[in-house]
């Protein structure tokens, strides 16, 4: 049984102190690159859509794709929607068959972030074995459907971030710390990792209840990676990476290739070097050998 919600794993994760990459893909060979990447480290892994590719591809589309390749998996293999400001659109995922779900109601006022994120989870829980996403603050840059400038950042409080998910029930929460979506400006991004072990200390200090993602994984430092797992970062998101491995990729394969006519090896080459960064995240965040 390889297919598995992000809870499970996580709790495994932060139980042992190291954490599982989620991997954001927009298309089947990204798709195939982080499985491949997963089971070649022997480590859980989660794949994660933003909410456009999957509503590009189709959530039937999607979830067909991750049932055929996590199926046969050796490894536990989690599918995600990311940043999703939509009830409806959460529902409709968990219903064709994601295991976690990321209800993003993070830029309404606190009071109002509680509502979407709580009928999530019931909606959620109810249907079987999909956990629950949620955010507490904002995190910088770009994505998908929320765009948040640097200097409107606010981090998570800790007292507020016990209370958010006792009233809520979500099963993993992001904490705002200062991580940012897209390319860090500064190679020293200011990050607050005091707060996120502060955070984890009064969530899961006795006992792991609700494991902590770190979103905007794309451009931190080992250091960094290193300094945010000791703080309880059960969980990294990378996106922007695999966006520019992929186009990268493709443009440095057709410029030296220009009179070539064979999308396959085009393929191929994306599928390479989307593997080879996964699985340097994979060693990067101690999850070789974690399956
Ligand atoms: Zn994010």
């Amino acid at each position: 049984m390889s297919i598995v919600n992000a809870k499970e794993i996580m709790v495994e994760a932060a139980k042992h102190g190291y954490a599982i990459g989620a991997f954001n893909i927009t298309d089947l060979l990204q798709f195939e690159a982080v499985i491949d990447a997963a089971v070649e480290k022997k480590a859980p892994v989660i794949v994660q859509t933003s909410v456009k590719p999957s509503k590009f591809l189709g959530t039937n589309m999607m979830v067909s794709i991750f049932r055929t390749l996590a199926g046969s998996a050796p490894v536990p293999v989690c599918l995600h929607l990311d940043h999703c400001t939509e009830i409806d659109y959460c529902k409709k995922c968990a219903d064709a068959g994601y295991t976690n779900i990321m209800i993003d109601a993070s830029k309404q006022s606190y009071e109002e972030n509680i509502r979407p994120p709580k009928e999530v989870v019931d909606y959620c829980h109810k249907a079987g074995n999909i956990s629950v996403e949620g955010e507490l603050g904002t995190v910088s840059g770009v994505e998908d459907q929320v765009k948040v400038a640097e200097d409107e950042a606010q981090l998570a409080n800790p007292k507020q971030s016990v209370e958010f998910v006792e009233r809520t029930g979500l099963d993993i929460f992001a904490p705002a710390i200062g991580t940012a979506h897209g390319v860090y400006k500064t190679k020293n991004p200011k990050v607050d990792f005091d707060r996120l072990a502060t955070i984890n200390k009064m969530l899961n200090g006795s006992g792991i209840k609700t494991p902590l993602v770190v979103h905007g994984g794309t451009g931190l430092s080992e250091e960094y990676i290193k300094k945010l797992l000791a703080a309880g970062g059960a969980k990294f998101n990378v996106s922007t990476e695999l966006k520019h491995t992929l186009i990268d990729t493709k443009f440095e394969y057709i410029t030296a290739h220009r009179d070539e006519y064979d999308p396959g090896k085009i393929d191929v080459a994306v599928r390479d070097a989307t593997r080879k960064a996964v699985m340097h995240w994979i060693d990067m965040l101690e999850s070789a050998g974690k399956a």
